[in-house]
C-alpha cells in the first residue's frame, strides 16, 4: 500500500512538468500574435538599481551606451542604496564622461531594497518606456530595441529577455536551457508568470496602473509583470531579446535559494487574486503547483519508498534504484537541485523574506568577452527535466 502511494507521488512529482513540458514544446511552434513595429521609437528610462557594484557599474553603463537604440530618446537613472564601495561615484564619473548619454544618479541614504528604489526610480522617470536594468547583468546589443518594438502592439505590457549565465556553472547552464524554452512557449502561448531583472521592459501607464513594484516580497520583476498580466496585458519574455547574468562562484547554493525564496512568495501572493484571464490561467496555475506544491512530492514519496523498501518491498527498491542511477544523468540531478532548492525556501520563507539580501561574490562569475552575449538571437536549449 505505501509502496503504491509512494510510486503515484513519485509518478505524479515527474509527470505534471514532464507533461507540462511536452505541452509548452508544442505552443513554441506558434506564431507571437504580435504586431512589432521597429520604427517605434517612445522615450526609454532604463533603470539600473544598485547596491555595491562597484566593479560592474561601469560596464553596465557601456552596456547601455551601445545598444543600437536612439540615444536621444535614452535616460537613464542609477538609484543606488548608499552602496559603501563608491558605486555611486562611478557612475557620476561615467556620466560626466558620456554628456551625450542623460544618466541621474539617485543617491539614496540608507538601504531599503530594491524595489524601493525602483518605484523612487519610477517617479522621476521621463520615459514611455521603463526597463530594469540589474548591475551584474549584459544585454545584446540590439536587446533594448527588439524588447521596444513589441510594446509598439498595444496587447503587450512587459517584455523581458532569454537568459544566459555569464560564465558556464554547470548546473546554471542546464537550469536556463530549460527554463529558457518555458518562459519563451508560455509567452507564445499567452504570458509568462515569470520575468529576469536583467532586463525587465514595462509600458509605464501599465506599470502605474498596478500600483508600480511591490516592496512587501523580493520578486519584484515576475510579480509586476503578473500582475499587469492579470490586468489582461501580454507580459511575455522574447526569444529574440537575450541578457547575460552574473552567477556567483561562491555562496551558489545560498543564492538559488534566495531566489527561489522570492519566486514562492511571488507565487503566494498572486494565488491570493481574484481574477485570472482565461488564457492564462493553465499557465499561472501549473506554475504555481511546480513551484508551491510539486517539490515536496519528492520527499513524500522518498520516504514512502524507503519505509517500504526497509520492510522488504523489492519494487519499492526497484524504485529507489532507478531514482538513485538516475543521477548519471545531468538534467535529472539539475531538476533535484531545483527541487531541493525550492524546498529549503519553503522552510526559509517562514523567517527571513530576504527583501534586502546579501550581496554575493560574482567576481569570477563573468567575462566581459563573453561569446554568448554577443549573439542577438540564441535559441533556447531544450533539456529535459
Ligand atoms: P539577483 O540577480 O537576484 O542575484 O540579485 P542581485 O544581487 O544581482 O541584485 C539585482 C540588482 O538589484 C543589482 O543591480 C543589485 O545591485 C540591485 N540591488 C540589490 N539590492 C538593492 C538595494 O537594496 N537597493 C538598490 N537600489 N539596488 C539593489
Ligand atoms: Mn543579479
Amino acid at each position: 500500500m505505501l509502496e503504491a502511494i509512494g510510486a503515484a507521488l513519485a509518478g505524479v512529482h515527474f509527470g505534471v512538468p514532464l507533461a507540462y513540458y511536452w505541452r509548452a514544446r508544442g505552443w513554441l511552434r506558434r506564431g507571437w500574435g504580435i504586431r512589432e513595429d521597429g520604427g517605434y521609437a517612445p522615450r526609454v528610462t532604463v533603470v539600473i538599481p544598485t547596491y555595491n557594484e562597484a566593479e560592474n557599474i561601469a560596464r553596465r553603463l557601456d552596456n547601455v551606451y551601445q545598444q543600437d537604440y536612439p540615444r536621444d530618446k535614452l535616460e537613464v537613472i542609477v538609484v543606488d542604496s548608499a552602496s559603501t564601495d563608491g558605486t555611486a561615484d562611478i557612475a557620476e564619473r561615467w556620466a560626466r564622461q558620456h554628456p551625450d548619454l542623460k544618466v541621474v544618479v539617485l543617491r539614496e541614504e540608507k538601504r531599503e531594497g530594491k524595489a524601493k528604489s525602483l518605484n523612487r526610480a519610477l517617479r522621476l522617470a521621463s520615459g514611455d518606456v521603463v526597463v530594469i536594468a540589474d548591475a551584474d547583468a549584459l544585454w545584446a546589443p540590439d536587446a533594448l530595441r527588439r524588447a521596444v518594438a513589441k510594446l509598439a502592439d498595444p496587447s503587450v505590457g512587459a517584455v523581458s529577455c532569454v537568459k544566459k549565465p555569464l560564465a558556464a556553472y554547470g548546473i546554471e547552464d542546464g537550469y536556463r536551457g530549460y527554463y529558457n524554452v518555458l518562459r519563451v512557449a508560455e509567452s507564445k502561448a499567452w504570458s509568462t508568470p515569470i520575468f529576469h531583472g536583467e532586463l525587465a521592459a514595462f509600458r509605464r501607464e501599465a506599470l502605474e496602473a498596478v500600483g508600480g513594484f511591490p516592496t512587501d516580497i523580493g520578486a519584484d520583476d515576475s510579480h509586476t509583470a503578473t500582475l499587469i498580466a492579470l490586468r489582461g496585458l501580454r507580459a511575455i519574455v522574447a526569444d529574440d531579446v537575450a541578457c547575460g547574468e552574473a552567477v556567483p562562484r561562491r555562496g551558489y547554493h545560498a543564492w538559488r535559494i534566495r531566489r527561489a525564496q522570492h519566486l514562492l512568495q511571488h507565487f503566494w501572493k498572486v494565488l491570493t487574486r481574484p481574477k485570472t484571464p482565461r488564457q492564462f490561467k493553465a499557465i499561472l496555475y501549473t506554475e504555481a503547483y511546480l513551484h508551491v506544491v510539486n517539490p515536496w512530492l519528492l520527499p513524500a514519496a522518498v520516504a514512502l519508498l524507503l519505509t517500504s523498501a526497509l520492510t522488504g518491498s523489492i519494487p519499492a527498491a526497484a524504485l529507489l534504484g532507478i531514482g538513485a542511477v538516475m543521477t548519471a544523468y545531468k538534467p535529472y540531478r539539475t531538476w533535484m537541485a531545483a527541487q531541493i532548492y525550492l524546498i529549503a525556501a519553503a522552510v526559509r520563507n517562514l523567517w527571513t523574506k530576504e527583501i534586502v539580501w546579501q550581496k554575493h561574490d560574482k567576481s569570477n562569475g563573468h567575462g566581459a568577452e563573453d561569446p554568448a552575449i554577443k549573439a542577438s538571437a540564441p535559441t533556447p536549449r531544450g533539456a529535459e527535466p
